[in-house]
């Protein structure tokens, strides 16, 4: 999508659907909850799932050659009551999590030392869902970056094999310094976990130098010590870190604390993508294009880049409101803000609904004759676009103004350019490409 993926490669909003598309392999003999994951999974999150109902299933399926993102283990099974099929799983190197009516804690410590990803306990109805969850965060977790900072190759090594099995892609450093490099060298890092004692710099500096140049709303920082300071957690806290915890730690408590603060990144990420675009189309709105849109210009300025700006408005769109109703008319706002959209995708232009029937294009690295001939594109394709009602198609037209932007000046007056020269490519009687050199 335009806005997604526009923002994906800024970093500064991403799409929510980490999850699509992964394939999920649910081994369990009860159909009742195997229906029912395999609906959610594949109706609300557009997973591929494979059910198998007996080791038998399990072993044929295995031989197709399938490959498989994550498993769904019941550990007692027709032909397999003692869980021999989770280990086969663990074996293909499919990360597992097991969902199993018998639960104590000898069962816990074995499932944890074969390498487990998660596991559920079949004991209430919400079970499924928790299960479901688990599968949804370890196939979003293949795009989320997490570094281990730590001195002690040891304890570095235990910390990244936890991290694998939760299939994180994880970076290692072992001083301060190193930490700093790889941040700077893997944007996509959302999370750094750092212990305390270092030679070049302690786990404050550390996470102070880090807050300098990431805010906690894009990078997570969890510190982890083996000290019995009791102060230790409160001073890292208070050098910006999120969260604290302390040597030896239960492994479910931290892998919690891990998910937790990286849910909180979506959420905030999801927040971000919300107040950047319109409800209507999912453009970007308003806000994001005066948002965005200045320093996009300053650095084409900068580097004696051309750039323009365009301005554009449906024609006669209250008639059209008038004729077939609000309705209709939203209906062709989305029509015609996709198209633009689809048109522009890949560009690097930046496209934004400004509000009601006007949408404004930034065209980077275009000057003025280039981005006429853009304009020209984008109104032909408006006029031949058909929007199909019941019983007719209809069609709209757009007019546009189109202006240099060559001095520095502040956004809106670029805009305001635009703007006038839309107004004059309305009165020469609309549907039509109206820029600066037309003037004389
Ligand atoms: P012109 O050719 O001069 O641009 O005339 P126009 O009728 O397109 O322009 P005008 O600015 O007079 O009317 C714009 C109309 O757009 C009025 C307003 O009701 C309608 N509008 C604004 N936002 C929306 C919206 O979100 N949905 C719908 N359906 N209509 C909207
Ligand atoms: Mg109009
Ligand atoms: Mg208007």
């Amino acid at each position: 999508m335009y806005f997604s993926d526009q923002i994906d490669t800024k970093q500064t909003v991403v799409g929510s659907k980490r999850a699509e598309q992964g394939r999920v392999l649910i081994i369990e003999d009860s159909r009742a909850v195997s229906q029912v994951m395999r609906h959610r999974l594949e109706n609300d999150f557009f997973c591929q799932v494979t059910q198998c109902a007996s080791a038998d299933v399990f072993r044929n399926v295995m031989r197709g050659g399938d490959t498989f993102d994550v498993a769904v283990v019941d550990l007692n099974l027709p032909g397999a009551s003692d869980g021999e099929i989770l280990d086969a799983v663990i074996a293909q190197g499919i990360p597992a999590v097991v969902f199993t009516a018998d639960f104590n804690r000898d069962l816990r410590e074995r499932l944890l030392q074969k390498g487990v990803a998660d596991y559920h306990v079949k004991n209430n109805e919400g079970a499924i869902d928790l299960v479901v969850s688990s599968v949804l965060r370890l196939l979003g977790n293949r795009q989320v970056g997490v570094l281990v900072v730590d001195d002690l190759p040891s304890a570095r090594a235990m910390l990244a094999d936890l991290l694998r099995v939760q299939k994180f892609q994880v970076y290692e450093a072992a001083t301060g310094y190193q930490a700093m490099d790889i941040l700077t060298r893997q944007p996509h890092i959302e999370l750094v976990i750092t212990d305390y004692n270092m030679p070049d710099m302690d786990g404050y500096e550390l996470t102070r130098r880090i807050r300098r140049d990431h805010n906690s709303d894009r990078l997570r920082i969890i510190g982890i010590s083996s000290s019995a300071d009791r102060l230790l957690s409160a001073s890292f806290l208070k050098a910006g870190a999120n969260d604290f915890v302390y040597r030896p730690y239960v492994i479910e408590e931290l892998q919690c604390r891990i998910q937790h603060n990286i849910e909180t990144l979506a959420q905030l990420r999801q927040l971000r993508v919300a107040a950047f675009s319109d409800y209507l189309t999912g453009l970007p709105n308003r806000r994001y294009f005066f948002d965005e849109g200045p320093a996009q210009v300053a650095g084409r300025l900068e580097r004696d880049e051309p750039c323009c700006i365009a301005m554009l408005d449906i024609d006669h769109f209250k008639k059209l409101n008038d004729t077939y109703g609000h309705e209709i008319g939203d209906r062709v706002l989305q029509a015609v803000g996709a198209k633009l959209a689809r048109r522009l995708d890949g560009s690097g232009h930046l496209l934004a609904r400004l509000g009601g029937e006007e949408f404004s294009v930034l065209m980077l690295g275009l000057d003025v004759e280039k981005g006429s001939a853009l304009c020209e594109t984008l109104r032909r394709e408006i006029e031949s676009l058909r929007v199909a009602l019941d019983d007719q198609d209809i069609n709209v037209t757009i007019s546009i103004g189109l202006a240099e932007i060559a001095g520095r000046e502040s956004f809106s007056n670029y805009l305001a350019a635009a703007d006038q020269l839309l107004y004059l490519a309305k009165s020469y009687g609309r549907n039509r490409v109206y820029s600066e050199t037309m003037l004389s």
